[in-house]
Parts: C-alpha cells; structure tokens; sequence
C-alpha cells in the first residue's frame, strides 16, 4: 500500500498516494477498507450514519469495535429514525454519538431549503471533521447517477479530510444480501415505501418504479444536501 501522510496539516501532499490506495482496495471487502483506513488514523477516523438501514454501522463496528459512529440530527430526523438508531446501539453496542446543529427552533425547511441543509447537516459535518483526518460515508455507486462514480477512498479538498466510502461497489442486491446474512432489522419506515430516509420535512415514500431517491426534495431542485459535493 501506498505511504500517505496523516496529519491534517500535509494530508492534500499525498492525493497521489490516496488515489492509489482507493484503486487498490477496489475489490476489497467493506471491512478490510474500514480497517485499512483505522490503521492509518486510528480514532482520527470517524464515521457518519443516516441511519437509514444498518449496515454501515455495522460494518464499521465490526471492523473495528467501540470505532466512533455519529448521527448528524438536524433535529428535523423522523421519530422512527431515533428509534432505530437506539436500537441498533443497544444491539450492536455501537459507540453512537449524536451531532446537532446550532441553530435550534428556525423552520427554514419552508422557505430555504439550501440554507436549512447549509445549517442543519453541512455546518455539523463541518465542526465533527474539524479535527478529524478521516470520514468514513455509507455512499454507494448505486444510489443515483450523480454517485455513479465514487472512489472508495479520496482526498475531500473542502473538509481536508480523506473520505472512505467503504460500501462505494455494492450493489442493492449486495446490501439485501449482507442484511439477510447478518439478520439485520429494517428502518420502521421502509416498509411504509421510504427507499431514502432523510428528515421528516423533506422525505416522502416513493411508489412502483420511481427511482429510490425521488422521495428526497420531492418536486424541489435539489437531489443532495451538501455532505457529499
Ligand atoms: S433535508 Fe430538509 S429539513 Fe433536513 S436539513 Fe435539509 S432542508 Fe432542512
């Protein structure tokens, strides 16, 4: 593997050797990827989780055991999601941290949707990576078109961090497969046609062939919400 520098101060001088090691753990397994990336930044590493199915949790927690797992809560997150999330702590003994935002009581979900996401997602992920090395993401290839080229692993210029996308190759199939192995509970609201949980003000459960994010920003100009540009 290659040498790639690990502090915050010198991480941009080895984009070469990131984008190295994102090739070369192309076909490696989702822990293997975890574990590579904790061997190098060790607790400089941490993972965030939507918390929209289990298995990033999972995954980081059995590569690496008590490894720092946050939930962004814009404090806009559905009920069930706490819930859920709740739940797979107690399960998987996961060592959840819960981020929030500044801002505490405005409702700009209703006119301003960029600076609600700006404030409530974007600014947390901001402060969490502040002094961290390393981001650990559950994005995946086949969430949506605009992922369709995520590398698993890559030097992030606007956080200054290297991003690990340890689930970048699997399939949907992939992900059904790991659930069912490790029996895996489902988000409460996937069996109610959310494909993508986000918050409550701005997710809606998708029908038929609909594409699985289309219930995200629904008839709105907008497909992310700014974590992972
Ligand atoms: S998804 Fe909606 S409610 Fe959540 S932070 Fe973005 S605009 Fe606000």
């Amino acid at each position: 593997m290659p040498q790639i520098r690990t502090s915050k101060d010198n991480l941009s001088q080895s984009l070469a050797q990131i984008n190295q090691a994102s090739r070369d753990l192309e076909d490696a397994q989702p822990e293997e990827i975890i574990r590579y990336a904790y061997d190098l930044l060790g607790d400089d590493l941490t993972v965030t989780c939507s918390f929209s199915d289990a298995v990033l949790a999972h995954v980081a927690t059995t590569a690496v055991p008590g490894i720092e797992i946050v939930l962004l809560d814009t404090q806009f997150l559905f009920a069930e999601t706490h819930w859920y999330a709740t739940e797979l702590r107690n399960k998987f003994n996961l060592n959840l941290h819960i981020m929030e935002p500044l801002v505490q009581s405005e409702n700009l979900w209703q006119t301003n949707i960029e600076g609600c996401c700006a404030a409530r997602k974007v600014e947390p992920l901001q402060r969490l990576l502040s002094d961290k090395t390393g981001w650990v993401t559950g994005v995946r290839r086949a969430d949506a078109e605009t992922r369709a080229m995520t590398p698993v692993m890559a030097y992030d210029i606007v956080r200054n961090v290297i991003k690990v996308n340890p689930l970048a190759t699997m399939s949907d199939d992939d992900i059904a497969l790991y659930e069912r192995i490790h029996e895996l509970p489902e988000h409460p609201l996937v069996d109610k046609g959310y494909s993508s949980i986000g918050c409550w003000p701005c997710t809606r459960p998708v029908e038929g062939d609909e594409d699985k994010r289309s219930g995200r920003w629904a008839g709105q100009d907008k497909i992310e919400c700014g974590l992972h540009v």
